[in-house]
């Protein structure tokens, strides 16, 4: 994906109201990450590891989400995948909520889904990170059809987050 400013990403929440998103942790090493090898940049809050976010390009546009993440201690310690990029891991698959965007978030509405603890899926579908010996499946799909699944995966999440159909 585009490398992305500060800015563009503090304006590209979805389901946090502006305050929230002005106040946010963003990481200080934008500049330093692998952009290219990126289908969407997420990240833990340092002072907060319960809060995470994670921003994407939808349409040509930055999108981004607040997650929460059960405290260390509740986290999945049997082995689970992740349901963005289909990895395995052993207790490094965290359970992740999203509030709804809108009304529906402030009523409480919210979305999970298990993803990667460190938010690096798109890595781990590069191979760039290994996830253990049977992190990957093994499949006949190539590289390329694999990112798409795995942006296509992204675009449904937001899609449930913000009430949207998908064209
Ligand atoms: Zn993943």
């Amino acid at each position: 994906m585009k490398p992305l400013t500060e800015q563009e990403i503090r304006t590209a929440f979805v389901n946090c109201t502006k305050g929230e998103a002005k106040r946010l942790s963003i990481p200080r090493d934008l500049a330093d990450r692998p952009w290219d090898d990126l289908d969407f940049l997420g990240w833990r809050d340092p002072q907060a590891p319960e809060r995470a976010y994670l921003v994407t390009t939808l349409d040509g546009r930055p999108k981004a989400l607040q997650l929460r993440c059960p405290s260390p201690a509740s986290w999945q310690i049997r082995r689970g995948m992740c349901s963005i990029c289909l990895t395995s891991h052993t207790g490094g698959v965290s359970l992740m909520v999203a509030p709804k965007a809108r009304q529906a978030g402030q009523q409480g509405n919210s979305v999970g889904t298990y993803v990667c603890s460190d938010l690096a899926c798109s890595l781990y579908v590069r191979g760039k990170k290994d996830a253990g010996a049977d992190g990957r499946i093994q499949e006949s799909l190539t590289l390329e059809e694999k990112i798409a699944r795995t942006v296509a995966n992204i675009a449904s999440f937001f899609a449930k987050v913000t009430g949207q159909r998908l064209a």
